[in-house]
């Protein structure tokens, strides 16, 4: 039973565990996506978690192939910031437009024209860069 359940989760997060639990993570849903600032992207999700994204953070992580290239060829490991900063890297990143894909992802359509990454709402869970989330990542 206890490693039924722990297939079907995809982190190691002992506090996504507890929401998992309550849930089934593929049904894990937003109740609202809403702008935070002018920097940050907020998610309500049907469980009453709140995740607060950088723009700049999800961009960087775009999921698509060729972003993720570049990321491998870069070598560059960014990790989501938990806090806010009163200063970004870059400031000009943010959605020009977000559309919902099916009943399980979100698209985002960026400031610089990038638009083929499909965040689905598990991976944005599992993105969730708060203090408890990130607990035992
Ligand atoms: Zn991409
Ligand atoms: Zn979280």
């Amino acid at each position: 039973m206890w490693r039924e359940l722990l297939q079907t989760i995809p982190t190691g997060c002992l506090e996504c565990w507890k929401d998992y639990k309550v849930g089934n993570p593929l049904q894990m849903k937003p109740n609202e996506i809403s702008e935070f600032s002018d920097t940050a992207l907020s998610i309500l999700w049907d469980d009453g978690h709140q995740s607060i994204y950088l723009y700049e953070d999800l961009r960087k992580h775009c999921p698509c192939a060729s972003c993720d290239h570049i990321r491998k060829s870069t070598q560059e490991k960014s990790s989501f910031k938990r806090v806010i900063p009163i200063t970004i890297d870059n400031p000009d990143i943010k959605p020009r437009n977000i559309e919902p894909v099916g009943q399980y992802a979100i698209r985002f359509y960026w400031s610089d024209r990038h638009s083929t990454g499909i965040y689905t709402f598990q991976f944005l869970r599992e993105l969730c860069p708060c203090e408890k989330c990130s607990v035992q990542k």
